[in-house]
């Protein structure tokens, strides 16, 4: 018997779906407490999107440093400290998360660490340690992200590792197997490559970054190639053997059995939701058959007060998606009319092209029954893109072929990860390719692809034939 504590919304995870959902909620006048058992920031600050950008952007440069010489610069004895680069990165995780804890208490939202565990519909205990707390609530946020999958065959260990151990390598390993070459798998083998790690990626579907357009893939396939890397396709990974200081992996390749010795094994095979341990039989929460929590338009669960957002309900699992559902949850329940919108929501892989994407490929669009006109413009017809050295790749800007509106776009290509904002906005705004191409882009700037492509998607293309 503890004194329970009320409050009015209660938020559980301080991933960017929590920790966003706690501030609008906050900033709508309800009284805020979040519950985290780890860190702040959840996932993607402490061991996702962040770190895992970090050590790309390191992994590059060295690469560009040691590879500039067309350029005219040599660079002799360039050499990695990768406990500096660590060092580095978790400077950026710390700058970020304690951004995070100043926001929240700028914001007048109570932070409580421990873990959270439904009683019923209106009550939570909070476990820390030796301590437990109960809490009232109006209303709650369920925002408790997602962990890797382990696969049976591969039991995580100090060298079969997930996403967390690959990014907090002390050294940079001489040899590595990836199994799976989803977007992680290709982010972390990219970086390590950069960073010179014989990379082997084991992937069963057809091509790597399952997802993306075939064309897109293709690209970033090439380059780890040309770094390197061995990239297998419909390989089927068997198991892993511990030796004294590494691994044996065995997968099958067009029925042939391989055997790789490695220093480490990164398992990116799919990440799984934090829903099993939360007490949501208590409450009598509806999940999915794949055991995601089933929401409706407002974020909210099949129990009216209790909402979800973020890797525990359908959609992609990204950072965006769950602060977009953060705001939309929290505005909900201060009786706002928001619904999800997911139209416009980009998806991005910081690969070596870049690929990025936001609403409609033209092959969904044929799918729907939609006629479209699917304008591509090169990165090599750029002059930005060729002062930067990289001209690998095109934009490709899909519109609704009886007016004009933009309905869709992809690009493989430096700085693609930015870019797609503007045609993020082009959806969400509802404009036509000509409403771009009438845009005056900055000369020389890779924006100036998107205008070229909304120019061949209405016929009248400066600078291609
Ligand atoms: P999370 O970030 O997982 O946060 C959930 C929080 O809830 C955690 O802090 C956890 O400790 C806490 N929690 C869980 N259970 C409880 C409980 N019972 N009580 C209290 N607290 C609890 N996405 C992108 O958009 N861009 C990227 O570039 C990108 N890169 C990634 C790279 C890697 C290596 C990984 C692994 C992921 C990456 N992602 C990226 C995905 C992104 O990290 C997730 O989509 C995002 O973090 C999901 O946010 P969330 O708020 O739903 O959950």
């Amino acid at each position: 018997g503890d004194f329970p504590i009320e409050t009015d919304t209660i938020v559980i995870g301080a991933g960017p779906g929590g920790y966003v959902a706690a501030i609008r909620a906050a900033q709508l006048g309800q009284k805020v407490t979040i519950v985290e058992k780890g860190n702040l920031g959840g996932v993607c600050l402490n061991v996702g999107c962040i770190p895992s950008k970090a050590l790309i952007n390191a992994g590059h440069r060295y690469e560009e440093a040691k590879s500039s010489e067309h350029m005219g610069i040599k660079a002799e004895n360039v050499t990695v400290d990768f406990t500096k680069v660590q060092e580095w990165k978790e400077s950026i995780v710390k700058k970020l998360t304690s951004g995070v804890e100043g926001l929240l208490k700028g914001n007048k939202v109570e932070i409580v660490k421990g873990e959270a565990y439904f009683v019923d519909a209106n009550t939570i205990r909070v476990m820390d340690e030796n301590s437990a707390q109960t809490y009232k609530f109006k209303n709650a946020i369920i925002a408790t992200g997602s962990r890797p999958i382990e696969l049976p065959t591969f039991k995580f260990s100090d060298r079969v590792i997930d996403s967390t151990g690959a990014l907090n390598l002390k050294e940079v390993p001489k040899k590595m197997v990836i199994i799976g070459g989803g977007v992680i798998g290709v982010e972390l083998g990219t970086a390590y490559a950069n960073f010179g790690t014989k990379v082997v990626i084991v992937e069963g579907a057809d091509e790597i970054i399952p997802g993306f357009e075939k064309q897109m893939s293709a690209l970033v396939k090439r380059n780890l190639k040309k770094k390197g890397v061995e990239v297998h396709t419909k390989a089927m990974a068997k198991g892993v053997e511990e030796t004294k200081d590494g691994v044996k992996v065995t997968f099958e390749v067009k029925g042939e059995e391989q055997v790789v010795e490695a220093d480490y094994v990164l398992v990116t095979v799919g990440r799984r939701p934090n829903t099993d341990e939360l007490g949501l039989e208590q409450v009598g929460i509806e999940m999915t058959e794949r055991g995601l929590i089933k929401i409706d338009k407002q974020c909210r669960t099949s129990v009216p007060n209790i909402y979800a957002i973020g890797d525990i309900v359908e959609g992609p699992a990204l950072a965006h998606k769950a602060s977009y559902e953060g705001k939309i949850a929290a505005e909900a329940i201060s009786g706002h009319p928001s619904e999800i919108d997911y139209t416009a929501i980009p998806a991005v892989v910081f690969s070596e092209p870049e690929l990025a994407s936001v609403g409609y490929t033209e092959k969904q669009a044929k799918d729907d029954g939609i006629e479209v006109i699917a304008a591509k413009f090169p990165f090599a017809a750029n002059g930005r893109a060729l002062s930067l050295n990289a001209t690998d790749g095109f934009m490709k800007l899909v519109t609704r072929k009886e007016d004009g509106l933009v309905i869709g776009a992809q690009i493989a290509g430096p700085n693609a990860s930015d870019m797609i904002a503007e045609l993020g906005l082009a959806i969400e705004a509802g404009m036509t390719a000509e409403d771009i191409a009438l845009t005056i882009h900055a000369h020389p700037t890779l924006g100036e692809i998107t205008m070229e492509a909304a120019e061949v998607a209405i016929g009248t293309p400066v600078h291609i034939i």
